[in-house]
Protein backbone atom coordinates (compact mmCIF):
# COMPACT_ATOMS: atom_id res chain seq x y z
CA UNK A 1 0.00 0.00 0.00
CA UNK A 2 1.05 3.46 -0.76
CA UNK A 3 1.20 6.87 1.22
CA UNK A 4 -1.73 8.81 0.13
CA UNK A 5 -4.27 10.99 1.91
CA UNK A 6 -5.94 9.11 4.36
CA UNK A 7 -3.65 6.34 5.50
CA UNK A 8 -2.05 5.67 8.75
CA UNK A 9 1.87 5.48 8.53
CA UNK A 10 3.94 4.23 10.92
CA UNK A 11 8.00 5.56 10.59
CA UNK A 12 11.26 5.29 12.49
CA UNK A 13 13.14 8.19 12.77
CA UNK A 14 15.98 9.81 13.71
CA UNK A 15 16.42 13.19 14.47
CA UNK A 16 20.05 14.67 14.02
CA UNK A 17 21.76 18.37 14.38
CA UNK A 18 22.18 18.96 10.57
CA UNK A 19 25.48 21.09 11.51
CA UNK A 20 27.17 18.89 14.26
CA UNK A 21 25.37 15.47 13.11
CA UNK A 22 24.98 14.85 17.27
CA UNK A 23 21.53 12.64 17.96
CA UNK A 24 18.54 14.81 18.80
CA UNK A 25 15.84 12.05 19.08
CA UNK A 26 15.22 8.83 17.53
CA UNK A 27 11.65 6.88 17.96
CA UNK A 28 8.64 5.12 16.54
CA UNK A 29 5.72 7.17 15.82
CA UNK A 30 2.39 7.01 13.56
CA UNK A 31 0.38 9.61 11.93
CA UNK A 32 -2.09 10.33 9.45
CA UNK A 33 -0.96 11.45 5.99
CA UNK A 34 -3.08 14.10 4.39
CA UNK A 35 -1.78 17.62 5.78
CA UNK A 36 -3.56 17.20 9.23
CA UNK A 37 -0.30 18.72 10.86
CA UNK A 38 0.64 15.69 12.50
CA UNK A 39 4.29 15.96 11.06
CA UNK A 40 6.31 18.62 9.26
CA UNK A 41 5.27 19.37 5.77
CA UNK A 42 8.05 18.74 4.02
CA UNK A 43 8.61 15.45 5.23
CA UNK A 44 5.14 14.40 4.14
CA UNK A 45 5.53 15.55 0.98
CA UNK A 46 8.65 13.40 0.52
CA UNK A 47 6.53 10.35 1.81
CA UNK A 48 3.86 11.03 -0.70
CA UNK A 49 3.66 7.68 -3.10
CA UNK A 50 6.53 5.70 -0.78
CA UNK A 51 5.48 1.94 0.75
CA UNK A 52 6.56 -0.09 3.89
CA UNK A 53 10.74 0.07 3.54
CA UNK A 54 10.67 3.60 1.89
CA UNK A 55 13.00 6.03 3.36
CA UNK A 56 13.26 9.82 3.61
CA UNK A 57 16.14 12.52 4.85
CA UNK A 58 15.97 15.80 4.54
CA UNK A 59 17.10 18.72 6.30
CA UNK A 60 14.78 21.13 8.09
CA UNK A 61 15.26 24.38 9.08
CA UNK A 62 13.53 25.60 12.46
CA UNK A 63 10.92 27.01 10.82
CA UNK A 64 10.66 23.97 9.13
CA UNK A 65 10.25 21.68 11.84
CA UNK A 66 10.43 22.78 15.28
CA UNK A 67 9.65 26.81 15.01
CA UNK A 68 11.58 29.35 16.32
CA UNK A 69 12.27 29.57 19.66
CA UNK A 70 9.48 32.30 21.93
CA UNK A 71 11.48 33.79 25.01
CA UNK A 72 8.34 34.74 26.00
CA UNK A 73 7.72 31.22 26.62
CA UNK A 74 10.59 31.32 29.36
CA UNK A 75 9.45 32.06 32.95
CA UNK A 76 10.26 31.57 36.28
CA UNK A 77 7.75 30.68 39.11
CA UNK A 78 9.06 30.55 42.76
CA UNK A 79 9.88 27.55 44.59
CA UNK A 80 6.96 28.10 47.20
CA UNK A 81 4.49 27.58 44.21
CA UNK A 82 5.73 24.68 42.94
CA UNK A 83 3.72 21.03 42.64
CA UNK A 84 5.25 18.53 44.91
CA UNK A 85 6.71 15.69 42.87
CA UNK A 86 7.71 17.35 39.86
CA UNK A 87 11.18 17.48 39.10
CA UNK A 88 13.67 19.36 36.85
CA UNK A 89 13.30 17.57 33.18
CA UNK A 90 9.67 17.09 33.86
CA UNK A 91 6.37 19.17 32.67
CA UNK A 92 4.09 21.35 34.11
CA UNK A 93 0.45 22.71 33.04
CA UNK A 94 0.40 26.46 33.17
CA UNK A 95 -1.14 29.52 31.28
CA UNK A 96 1.20 31.07 28.24
CA UNK A 97 1.44 34.97 27.54
CA UNK A 98 -1.72 34.90 26.39
CA UNK A 99 -3.75 32.83 29.01
CA UNK A 100 -4.00 29.73 27.24
CA UNK A 101 -3.14 26.41 28.30
CA UNK A 102 0.86 25.50 27.98
CA UNK A 103 3.05 23.16 28.69
CA UNK A 104 6.13 24.03 30.53
CA UNK A 105 9.24 22.19 30.57
CA UNK A 106 10.91 22.56 34.29
CA UNK A 107 14.88 23.66 32.80
CA UNK A 108 16.33 24.29 36.89
CA UNK A 109 15.82 24.88 39.87
CA UNK A 110 17.98 27.61 41.17
CA UNK A 111 17.91 28.59 45.12
CA UNK A 112 13.87 30.10 45.50
CA UNK A 113 13.43 30.09 41.83
CA UNK A 114 11.94 27.17 39.14
CA UNK A 115 12.99 27.92 35.30
CA UNK A 116 10.32 27.24 33.30
CA UNK A 117 10.62 27.06 29.37
CA UNK A 118 7.42 26.38 27.15
CA UNK A 119 9.35 26.22 24.05
CA UNK A 120 9.73 22.58 22.90
CA UNK A 121 13.46 21.74 22.97
CA UNK A 122 14.07 21.17 19.42
CA UNK A 123 12.63 24.75 18.59
CA UNK A 124 15.87 26.93 16.75
CA UNK A 125 16.79 24.46 15.56
CA UNK A 126 17.94 23.06 12.44
CA UNK A 127 17.43 19.75 12.17
CA UNK A 128 18.62 16.18 9.71
CA UNK A 129 15.39 14.24 9.65
CA UNK A 130 15.42 10.54 8.72
CA UNK A 131 13.02 8.45 8.37
CA UNK A 132 11.89 4.74 7.22
CA UNK A 133 8.27 3.59 6.52
CA UNK A 134 7.47 0.57 8.94
CA UNK A 135 3.78 0.20 8.35
CA UNK A 136 1.14 1.83 6.01
CA UNK A 137 -3.07 1.04 6.51
CA UNK A 138 -6.01 3.03 5.70
CA UNK A 139 -7.23 5.31 7.97
CA UNK A 140 -10.51 4.45 9.83
CA UNK A 141 -13.25 6.96 9.72
CA UNK A 142 -12.97 7.43 13.63
CA UNK A 143 -9.11 8.53 12.79
CA UNK A 144 -9.44 10.44 9.96
CA UNK A 145 -12.20 12.30 12.34
CA UNK A 146 -10.31 12.91 15.12
CA UNK A 147 -7.10 14.10 12.75
CA UNK A 148 -5.04 11.55 14.13
CA UNK A 149 -3.94 7.95 14.35
CA UNK A 150 -4.87 5.67 16.97
CA UNK A 151 -3.48 2.27 18.64
CA UNK A 152 0.10 1.42 18.49
CA UNK A 153 2.47 4.62 18.80
CA UNK A 154 -0.40 6.76 17.57
CA UNK A 155 -2.88 8.35 20.22
CA UNK A 156 -4.50 6.38 23.57
CA UNK A 157 -7.43 8.06 24.64
ZN1 LIG B 1 -8.55 10.15 18.63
Amino acid sequence: MQITPDTAVTLTYRITDSRTGKLLDSGTTAYLHGGYENLFPAVEAALEGQGVGGRVELTLSAAEAFGPRDEALVTTIPKSEFPPGVKVGGQLRGAGPDGAPQIYNVVKIKGPVVLLDGNHPLAGQDIRFAATVTEVRAASAEEIAHRHVHGGHGHHH
